[in-house]
């Protein structure tokens, strides 16, 4: 039920167009149509989730899809509501490590032939002797050991903390291990041995279809988006009210939205300095992505979509080929792309390094995993430096995010949700439901809208993100 108070707001300002604020903004245009409006500082919809068009080719930040485990009804949301055709394809990742590579995810003949018996023997020991080490849940590490003992630890988990997170699995709390999924979860590996999990659905059009279809829908209906465009201000009185949210357009000309009801999906503690810049931020810490584009002119047949390198031995962290997502969205394109995924930090050397030299480190590692050999050339190289890729949960990160959410909290009209909001892992089809339904607690007319929102935002912070 539309709520009446919604029509004395002038403007309902949705902070970022990735695929909850565009979810949300789809939603509510239906509803308040021209009051609708959508800041978004890249000139492109879709956030994480974008489709980027570069000049021969078109790609994904990263590799991404949709997870079997998708509700039915947000995949008929995308399908019918939206009209994005999903295709449906097998999973065939393989997981490289030192040595050794499995199929991903994995499957019980793959790993029966792959790990040696005395491997085979030696992890099952290390599973027996996990309880040797205490039940300690202050920090990933003791969690992991007692949960799979020190072998598998050391050889799976140990190095791939490292590389995704950028610090030691001391320092990462054990939310970091609930609130993802990782190709190295351990309920999520035994599910697929069992055979759960090996497809997954892919927009024709790449993942960006999803973010285009809404954008074009929130147009259709009198709403706005304005790109290249940043939330400059915001002006809050006595009352804890927001007045107006001021925003430098594309053109850094000002624009002013007074009397606003605004829902941010921006990242959640730079909003709170724009809010308030005279309290220190409390530092919650983020995960940085390097993203290269190789383009060759050869056709590689592989079998596999998706490489995972877990190990610091190899820099790069995944590698896919989009192509096999979808045979549709590069049709007009000779020859194979191919992404490859790097986590890194502002400033370090992966973060640092020019195109070209990225390009060169990215062909090491395709020659030494086999993908390419010496004699193949790279026709083009691009790549996208993402900043506050992952959030990352450090030992003290849950007193700064609280200190950050009893900011904002007592601001009436002001409504927090998305990835980067809720500092949290999600998949596409969480941001859609987060979305849906934060535009239908707004919308509603419930009484205590924030406190019925912090309970779903509650609820999607137990969500689990996959890769
Ligand atoms: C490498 C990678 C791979 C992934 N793979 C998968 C996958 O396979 N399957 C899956 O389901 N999910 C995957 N995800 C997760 C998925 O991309 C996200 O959960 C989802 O896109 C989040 O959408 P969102 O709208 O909540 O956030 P975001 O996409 O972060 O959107 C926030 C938007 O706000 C904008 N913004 C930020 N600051 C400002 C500002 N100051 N002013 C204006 N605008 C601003 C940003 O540019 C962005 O557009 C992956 C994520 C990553 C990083």
């Amino acid at each position: 039920m539309e709520n009446p108070d919604n029509h004395d707001y002038k403007h309902i300002v949705i902070l970022g167009a990735g695929i909850s604020g565009l979810t949300a903004a789809y939603e509510l245009s239906k509803i308040y149509n021209r009051k609708v409006i959508v800041v978004e500082k890249e000139p492109f919809c879709g956030g994480l989730a974008a489709t980027l068009h570069f000049d021969t080719f078109n790609v994904d930040i990263g590799s991404h899809r949709i997870q079997s485990t998708v509700q039915r009804s947000i995949r008929s949301y995308i399908s019918n509501t939206l009209g994005v055709n999903l295709l449906k394809q097998r999973r065939h990742g393989l997981l490289c490590m030192p040595g050794m590579s499995f199929s991903y995810p994995p499957n019980l003949l793959n790993l029966f032939r792959t790990l040696p018996l005395r491997m085979s023997l030696s992890y099952s020991f290390s599973l027996l002797e996990r309880f040797r080490y205490p039940d300690d849940k202050t920090n990933y590490k003791s969690a992991m050991l007692h949960k799979v003992g020190k072998r598998i630890y050391e050889n799976f988990f140990h190095e791939y903390i490292y590389k995704l997170w950028g610090i030691a699995p001391e320092n990462i709390s054990i939310e970091g291990m609930k609130r993802r999924k990782t190709i190295l979860n351990l309920k999520s590996v035994l599910k697929s041995v069992a055979g759960k999990h090996r497809y997954f659905f892919y927009p024709e059009n790449g993942t960006g279809a999803i973010a285009e279809a809404l954008a074009e829908k929130i147009r259709n209906n009198g709403g706005k988006i304005y790109y290249k465009s940043h939330l400059s201000n915001v002006e809050t009185d006595i009352s804890n009210t927001i007045r107006s949210v001021s925003v430098l357009d594309s053109l850094e000309k000002e624009v002013i939205f007074s009397n606003p009801l605004v829902l941010s999906t921006i990242p959640v503690d730079e909003l709170c300095q724009t809010i308030f810049p005279y309290i220190p931020a409390p530092p919650l810490m983020w995960r940085d992505l390097r993203v290269v584009y190789i383009h060759i002119s050869e056709q590689l047949h592989l079998r596999n979509e998706t490489f995972y390198f877990p190990a610091l031995d190899t820099a790069c962290g995944r590698i896919s080929f989009i192509q096999k997502y979808s045979p549709f969205l590069n049709d007009r394109c000779t020859g194979t792309i191919i992404t490859c995924e790097f986590p890194t930090s502002q400033g370090d050397q992966i973060w640092e390094m020019d195109d070209n030299e990225i390009g060169r480190l990215c062909k090491e590692n395709l020659i030494k995993c086999k993908i390419l050999s010496n004699t193949q050339q790279i026709k083009t190289v691009y790549s996208v430096r993402i900043k506050k890729a992952y959030p990352v949960y450090t030992t003290t990160w849950k007193e700064s995010y609280s200190s950050i959410q009893r900011n904002l909290s007592d601001i009436r009209n002001l409504f927090v949700f998305g990835r980067r909001g809720l500092f949290l892992h999600c998949n596409i089809d969480h941001a859609i439901r987060q979305g849906v339904e934060i535009a239908k607690v707004v919308s509603s007319n419930q009484k205590l809208q924030s406190q019925l929102w912090k309970k779903r935002a509650d609820h999607f912070s137990t969500c689990s993100a996959r890769d």
